[in-house]
């Protein structure tokens, strides 16, 4: 109980507290590209958007956030999503990895149409395919480094000397293989950064998604996080996408793309100071 009031406060939205295993056949039933018109089939595409819209009511204003958003993301690229705040970059992110539903449009993440899905689907999707790293870390104050990643794999179906033996791997990847035992309060913030993005990749996630991952960090911190996080999402063969402010994240990423008046521009040359 008391985890998941924890869980709520900070917004972990993606651990669901439901244990059913993750049925994707049912979900892929659900998905043909064939039934996206126009849409070439590719095995090489992992994200795409078709004609996306989300708009919010401020009263009854509505405010529309994204207008027809069409790209494809490649399997394995790193994608920096620039705009200014309030562009709608964490908007978008929420819909790519299944914690929102848009107004129109689909969202094709993996081969599964997940604009659709139920709240119950859209969670199990989610804790199977994509990996969260977030500005303020959202690591969970009373659980240890490896119980904090230990957490995710369980939701994961993995156990025991299975997951004992991932924990210390990930650990060691993100170089803090002799902190399984700390508590987060103890750790610097470029510490809890790579807990959580040891946590984030643990279940090797097709997508993971980073929201400003490197805000709350000085710049050597940040150049260092950025670093491990494009090695070890290379190393995994996920898509990587990262919303940033900043210009030296997007120079990092394959390809850079800017949010502006709820359109989605892709810049000519990768991180591009408009
Ligand atoms: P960014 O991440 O680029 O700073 P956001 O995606 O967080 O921008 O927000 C884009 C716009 O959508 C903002 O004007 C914000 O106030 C609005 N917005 C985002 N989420 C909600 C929501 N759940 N309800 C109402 N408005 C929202
Ligand atoms: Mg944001």
């Amino acid at each position: 109980m008391r985890i998941v009031l924890v869980l709520r406060q900070r917004k972990f939205i993606y651990f669901g507290r439901y244990r059913h295993r993750f049925d994707l056949s049912r979900l892929q039933l659900r998905t043909s590209h064939a039934e996206i018109e126009g849409m070439p089939e590719s095995n090489e595409i992992e994200i795409r958007l078709h004609h996306l819209r989300r708009s919010f009511y401020e009263g009854r204003r509505e405010r529309v956030v994204l207008d027809d958003v069409c790209v494809e993301f490649g399997r394995g690229e790193s994608i920096a999503i620039r705009g200014r705040s309030g562009s709608g970059k964490s908007t978008l992110l929420n819909l790519i990895g299944a914690i929102d539903a848009p107004d129109a449009g689909q969202v094709i993440v993996s081969g599964v149409d997940i604009s659709d899905l139920s709240e119950r689907d859209r969670t199990l999707f989610r804790r199977q395919h994509i990996g969260f790293v977030y500005q303020a870390f959202n690591l969970i104050p009373t659980l240890s480094v490896a119980d904090n990643i230990r957490f995710v794999l369980e939701l994961n179906q993995v156990k025991g000397q299975a997951a004992a033996q991932r924990i210390d791997e990930l650990l060691v990847a993100v170089g803090l293989g002799d902190r399984a035992d700390s508590f987060p309060d103890v750790l610097s913030g470029g510490e809890q950064q790579r807990v959580a993005i040891a946590r984030a990749l643990c279940h090797a996630p097709s997508v993971l998604i980073a929201d400003e991952p490197t805000g709350n960090l000085d710049d050597g911190t940040a150049d260092t996080i950025l670093g491990l996080l494009n090695e070890l999402v290379r190393q995994n063969g996920s898509t990587l996408l990262i919303a940033t402010h900043s210009l030296r994240v997007a120079t990092s990423c394959d390809r850079t793309f800017e949010l502006h008046g709820g359109r989605l521009e892709e810049l000519s040359s990768g991180g591009d100071d408009a």
